[in-house]
């Protein structure tokens, strides 16, 4: 089927001529049409990046009014960058409609401006649900005559908390209007909302239901605690030509992350609430424009992300909402291109993979951290291949060439080869040259955590259990966490690198534990724990006075957590300027 078969008008066929678009996606083929010619209510699932905007933006804008200045079509969507997003799809697809103006309202910057632009006259308003509904309350918009209703992201909006909002403002809508309404799932919550504010809806689906985009392959890596942050380095190196988005569960990882990625010479950058309004907007006009490479999010800054070719998402941690796994996933192959979607897993992450296989009811394949001689041939035939590039551009460098030529004159062909591999790869290469295995072993994964409680907790053989002498460590993670005694045994030995031999009693309680340890490895502890987390939780872990004293079995807690956390656990850049300088330049090399 061709756009022009679809029953648009012309001015709308050669804007979307002008955007490149020949043939129209699926949904664009099954939604247009029926809105065209239907006057009724739609549901339209289908995930993200598969032509939305436009299956429900052209329609809408082929029945605007462009004589009238008030306001006909609404259209709400969870976040500020989708909003601007898709009011920019709009503008671009009626850009031949003069009069047809498109304003968006969101949060977090001056509503003034934005009254003055529905003022002026706004037959199509995108808006984000709180901003509007304080529009309303101020009677600035005035919504009478409008005729559609867009629900964009419905599943994203009410995993926010807009439910009440948006009731709200369905409920001062005119009641014969149609509601179309697009979401990536369908929860129950989205059920609710379609039958109390529509009428036998048609509904649309492309692929199955809370299904994720076929153009997607899902993997995942099993990898030990202490391992996760160098495993997330061998797989973007194996990946040089990665445009990245790495998910982390808290503000906290995020940050950590990116610095972390930043100092051994990435070309990374976090986005996470605690920047201000203008850092978001840049790092994210930085990551549109290419010249950043890897964006490191957490789950609510990301959402709304709406940026093509992001060839893989990565799951530095599993979201603690398996449904969520679908958003995140869905921000790579859009618009037909492909995308992989990967997942860092511990040892206990199995379970949470197979919830996810259920929802998106594709299989993942396991994948194992690639090899170190893998990696460095891959970045050395991707360099080669660089320099294969027909398209690079030697003029500049053309008119040193006879003096650089008679320097290395002397150097043969295969000498001066190495030589300038050398240069770019001998720092990369020596970290690799001592890099360890980073996959957890089958023994690491095996035995259930009953068996583990059984060997290593209250009855365990340790040295150390009932020993006088022996530290008591406090732990803020409990039974209500899911904690238990295997899983405080991997994560003190995964993070710390100890034996479990080294660990004595352990006691777990509702909302904390406690367990002893050998004193003398305590800093290594300590040291090795910071920034640790369970399944994503951060969370405190102190001495408790007194070492072993049984006096203090309560657990008085006396620790100074800040004390005890204030070096890095990766001791800083582990690859002082090798790769750093190489990143740059790469990213550098992206926007040219
Ligand atoms: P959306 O799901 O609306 O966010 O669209 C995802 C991306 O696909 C956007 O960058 C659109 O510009 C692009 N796109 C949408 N429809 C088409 C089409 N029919 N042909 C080519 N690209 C499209």
């Amino acid at each position: 089927m061709k756009f022009n078969e679809l029953g648009l008008k012309k001015s709308i066929l050669s804007a979307i001529q002008d955007l490149g678009y020949e043939t129209p996606t699926p949904i664009q083929a099954q939604a247009i049409p029926y809105l065209l010619e239907k006057e009724g209510d739609l549901i339209g699932l289908a995930s993200t990046g598969t032509g939305k905007t436009a299956s429900f933006g052209l329609p809408l804008i082929h029945q605007v009014d462009d004589q009238s200045k008030n306001t006909q079509g609404l259209i709400i969507c969870p976040t500020r960058e989708l909003c601007i997003q898709i009011s920019r799809d709009l503008d671009e697809y009626a850009k031949n409609i003069p009069k047809l103006k498109v304003v968006p309202v969101y949060g977090g910057t001056d509503i003034v401006k934005q009254i003055k632009q529905i003022e002026r006259g706004a037959q199509i308003i995108v808006a984000t649900p709180g901003r509007l509904l304080d529009l309303i309350n101020r009677k600035k918009v005035k919504l009478w005559e409008v005729q559609t209703v867009i629900l964009d992201e419905a599943d994203e909006m009410l995993n926010m908390g807009f439910k009440e909002d948006i009731d709200s403002i369905l409920d001062q809508t005119p009641e014969f209007k149609s509601v179309w309404l697009f979401s990536a799932t369908m929860p129950k919550e989205v059920a609710q909302i379609a039958k109390n504010y529509m009428v036998d809806p048609h509904e649309i689906t492309v692929g199955g239901k809370n299904e994720t985009n076929k153009n997607i392959e899902h993997h995942y890596y099993v990898v030990k605690e202490r391992d996760r942050f160098d495993a997330l380095k061998s797989i973007i190196d194996f990946n040089p030509d990665i445009y990245g988005l790495i998910f982390c569960r808290t503000r906290r990882d995020t940050g950590n992350v990116a610095d972390q990625l930043l100092s051994a010479g990435y070309n990374a950058e976090p986005l996470h609430g605690d920047l201000s309004q203008a850092q978001r907007d840049r790092v994210m006009k930085k990551f549109r424009d290419k010249t950043l490479q890897i964006l490191v999010a957490t789950d609510v800054a990301a959402r709304g992300i709406d940026v093509n070719d992001i060839t893989h998402v990565i799951h530095y941690q599993l979201p603690e909402d398996v449904e969520n796994y679908t958003h995140r996933s869905g921000r790579t192959a859009r618009a037909g291109k492909k995308g992989v979607s990967i997942a860092l897993i511990n040892t206990r992450g199995g379970r949470k993979i197979n919830s996810i296989e259920k929802i998106i009811k594709t299989r993942f394949e396991l994948k194992t951290v690639p090899s170190s001689d893998d990696i460095c041939e891959t970045q050395l035939s991707h360099s080669v291949n660089a320099i294969l590039d027909e398209n690079q551009d030697l003029s500049r460098i053309k008119k040193f060439a006879p003096m650089l030529l008679e320097k290395l004159d002397h150097l043969s062909k295969e000498e001066l080869i190495q030589r300038f591999l050398a240069v770019e790869f001998n720092k990369f290469l020596s970290y690799y040259d001592k890099a360890r295995d980073l996959n957890a072993k089958a023994s690491d994964r095996g035995g259930s955590d009953r068996d583990r409680d059984r060997d290593r907790g209250r009855g365990g053989k340790s040295k150390y259990k009932s020993d006088p002498n022996a530290q008591r460590f406090f732990v803020g993670l409990g039974k209500k966490d899911g904690f238990n005694s295997g899983a405080l045994l991997r994560l003190i030995c995964d993070n710390a690198g100890i034996a479990k031999k080294d660990i004595g009693q352990i006691d777990i309680l509702e909302k904390f534990s406690f367990f002893d340890a050998n004193p003398k490895i305590t800093s290594q502890i300590l040291d090795g724990m910071q920034d640790a987390n369970f399944d994503g939780k951060s969370f405190n872990i102190e001495k408790t006075k007194g070492g072993g004293d049984s006096g203090n079995r309560s657990g008085n807690r006396s620790g100074n957590r800040s004390g005890n956390r204030s070096s890095n656990r990766f001791g800083g850049n582990r690859r002082p300027d090798g790769p750093s300088k190489r990143r740059s330049q790469k990213g550098n090399r992206r926007t040219n």
